[in-house]
């Protein structure tokens, strides 16, 4: 047997909490609504086609990505079922789209023609009813309409889906979210009166699956929850979500350091008191955020450790308050938070930011293991 070298650090992913997750989702939503799991950026860091399995198993009837090159990997790993991408660039390969079976989005005239110029696609005509980002503006609905009516008349393209996309769903008083739903409807009226009819129209993300079911309509798109993050921290009540990623790594030293110690690069921490000092050897460099440095903490030895001074490209420093424990010892970054340990949600408070980021920014040298406690 030849001998297995520790990781040095890594992602472990629970694909039965996944599952789970979708299924809950479902029991949320009921059995009339489709749901997408939202499996974009590698599946929020943890990993596309696998996660995309585990999504299937659980009963997925749709998965959704970004990018079409996304939607092509989750083709070629062997997934089969209706898939959306929304993201296209200028001169995308729409033809590809096509003979892989693969839904695409639309956001004007100008990319319906594109797209019909390709093949005969299924479409989502993407309306902007107050994100400002992609979708056609409220002034061009017409026009679009009546565009994909005439495409859809000549053969040369399906709706396959009417949609648009939440400014604060997290935000269940934001005015946004009755401004939003007043206007899909709106477009709904439009495009029923131009001859439209799309197979599934859709508005709510995770928060809105979870929080706002006047916003279901015939689909939901879930993709932090399906990941068993709390999509509205705060404000949801207990979901029964199962986080599925843990983030860990195994001291490299320890060591004691004097009182009047200055740890890491520029000493933005003196230790105070004599102490101990545990070296981790992932940083930036894996996606750690600097910005962690005397803010995060880690689970190491039954306690959690705070991270001390500034966190490095590879490594940085946690403080074990007197304590030895051999190097080799596992350090829980996040978790689940079941044994303790902090978890992504942990680590975006701590941050100002939101547990997206902290999941779908790691990388690097991390290496990633998928477990299936159920398998
Ligand atoms: C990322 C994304 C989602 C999923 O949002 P969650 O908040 O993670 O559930 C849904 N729809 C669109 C258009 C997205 O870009």
């Amino acid at each position: 047997m030849t001998p297995t070298r520790p990781a040095r650090a890594e992602l472990v992913v629970d694909l039965a909490a996944i599952r789970h997750n979708v299924r809950r989702l479902r029991e949320i939503v009921g059995p009339d609504v489709a749901m997408m799991t939202v499996v974009k950026a590698d599946g929020y860091g943890h990993g596309m086609a696998e996660v995309a399995r585990a999504a299937r198993e659980a009963g997925a009837d749709w998965l959704g990505v970004a990018t079409l090159d996304e939607a092509l990997a989750l083709r070629a790993a062997g997934d089969r079922g209706r898939l959306l991408c929304w993201l296209a660039i200028p001169g995308e390969d729409y033809a590809a789209a096509v003979a892989g079976d693969i839904d695409v989005a639309a956001y004007s005239v100008a990319q319906l023609e594109e797209v019909a110029d390709a093949g005969h696609a299924r479409v989502h005509l993407k309306v902007d009813t107050g994100l400002m980002r992609g979708g056609a503006a409220r002034s061009d609905w017409p026009d679009f309409f009546a565009a994909a009516s005439d495409l859809v008349r000549q053969g040369r393209l399906t709706v396959a889906g009417l949609w648009s996309h939440l400014v604060a769903a997290d935000v269940p008083e934001h005015p946004a979210n009755d401004s939003q739903e007043a206007e899909f409807r709106e477009a709904i009226a439009l495009a029923s009166s131009a001859g439209l009819r799309p197979e599934v129209r859709h508005l709510a993300n995770s928060a809105a699956a979870v929080l706002r079911p006047s916003v279901h309509f015939d689909l939901v798109r879930c993709g932090i929850a399906a990941y068993g993050l709390d999509p509205a921290p705060g404000v949801t009540s207990d979901l029964d979500l199962r986080p599925a990623m843990t983030a860990r790594a195994a001291f490299v030293l320890t060591k004691a350091v004097r009182a009047g110690a200055g740890v890491s690069y520029g000493h933005t921490w003196i230790a105070e008191h004599d102490t101990t000092l545990g070296l981790v050897p992932v940083g930036y460099g894996e996606g750690i955020p600097r910005a962690a440095g005397n803010l995060a903490s880690v689970w190491a030895s039954g306690a959690r450790r705070p991270i001390r001074g500034r966190v490095c490209m590879d490594q940085f420093l946690v403080d074990l308050d007197g304590e030895l424990p051999p190097p080799g010892t596992d350090v829980v970054l996040f978790g689940p938070g079941d044994g303790g340990e902090p978890t992504a949600q942990d680590w975006a408070d701590a941050l100002d930011t939101i547990t997206y980021e902290i999941v779908t920014r790691l990388g690097g040298r991390l290496t990633r293991r998928h477990v299936d406690p159920e398998a």
